[in-house]
């Protein structure tokens, strides 16, 4: 099988090489596909983010390819280097410190050079710690947004909170160890203590972590627990959507109650006053509950 992914892959006589994006473990060494390993050995160098790093990955697999650094903080000049090589016809693979590279990670310069100069770039999918956090979040999956870190100062990181507050979709974070307990505060804070979140941390590794809860639920523990303060995390926090169907659950049970004591006007204004949703919504609530809608 090996032999007919290098076949397909490697047409070694083109002009100019190919660019491979390849996927890296998250934590677990074995979660590298089949593919990425025949790619790593098989291409004439590879760009690694931290070469000292990736050295460990490829003694693992027994992997000699050369190695060439590209990181944040080399990435225009290296790039440039790269799109030599490549135009020379050298085949290279670029790999991050875990997972894919370009996801919070580097390459961005390097690919857009590629697609400019008419490089073929292939990406060798695999390990993502926000896809594998998705995956066992037991949130929804279907639309989500993916917002990397959030800013680190807390000024700016509860205003782009705050600025999220209402949106929909899932909400996908990467974290640092040191960062998440003023993480969660700021989050509880802006998207209440009510909404649903997931942490899940060192996904892959010995201490993997997957723990879903409401966000003030979430806080407490990890300011509780010393445990909580290290490993790599990702948090995922429900849309906005879910909070509104849990208000209008809410707003039900409530009208629901003072209808049975009060006429529907009365039970509207006070529900309004209860639950903090508009008088008018709950009046219109409140005639489908009594069954005198026309819908
Ligand atoms: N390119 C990587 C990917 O595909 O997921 C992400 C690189 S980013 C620089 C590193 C961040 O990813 C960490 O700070 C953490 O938020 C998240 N991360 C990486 N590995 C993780 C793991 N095993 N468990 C939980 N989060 C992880």
């Amino acid at each position: 099988m090996l032999d007919q992914v290098q076949q397909m892959e490697f047409s070694v006589s083109d002009q100019a090489g190919k660019l491979y994006i390849v996927a890296t473990p998250i934590g677990n060494l074995e979660d590298i596909s089949a593919r990425a390993l025949a790619v790593l050995r098989e291409v004439d160098l590879i760009a690694a983010e931290d070469t000292r790093h990736s050295k460990r990955l490829l003694s693992h697999y027994a992997i000699t390819t050369p190695l060439r650094s590209y990181h944040d903080f080399n990435e225009r000049q290296a790039a440039q280097a790269l799109m030599k090589s490549l135009r020379a016809g050298l085949q290279v693979a670029l790999i991050s410190d875990a997972g894919t590279p370009l996801i919070n990670d580097p390459g961005y310069h390097l690919v857009c050079a590629a697609h400019e100069h008419g490089i073929r770039v292939v990406p060798v999918p695999g390990p993502c710690a926000a896809i594998a956090a998705l995956s066992a979040a037991g949130l929804p999956t279907d639309r989500f947004v993916f917002e990397g870190y959030a800013p680190e100062k807390q000024a700016a990181r509860a205003a782009r909170f705050k600025e999220l507050a209402q949106e929909p979709r899932t909400l996908v974070f990467y974290e640092a160890p040191h960062r998440i307990r003023g993480f969660l505060a700021d989050a509880e804070a802006a998207f209440g203590a009510r909404r649903q979140a997931t942490l899940a941390r060192e996904l892959t590794k010995r201490f993997e972590t997957i723990r879903r809860d409401e966000l003030g639920a979430l806080h407490a523990a990890v300011t509780e627990e010393a445990s909580w303060s290290k490993g790599e995390y990702v948090v995922i926090v429900h849309g906005a959507e879910a909070r509104r169907e849990e208000g209008e659950e809410e707003a039900q049970r409530v009208l629901t109650i003072l209808l049975q004591e009060l006429p529907l006007k009365q039970a509207a204004k006070l529900a309004a006053g209860i639950t903090g949703r508009k008088k008018n919504e709950l009046y219109e609530l409140g005639l489908k509950l009594s069954g005198k809608s026309e819908s």
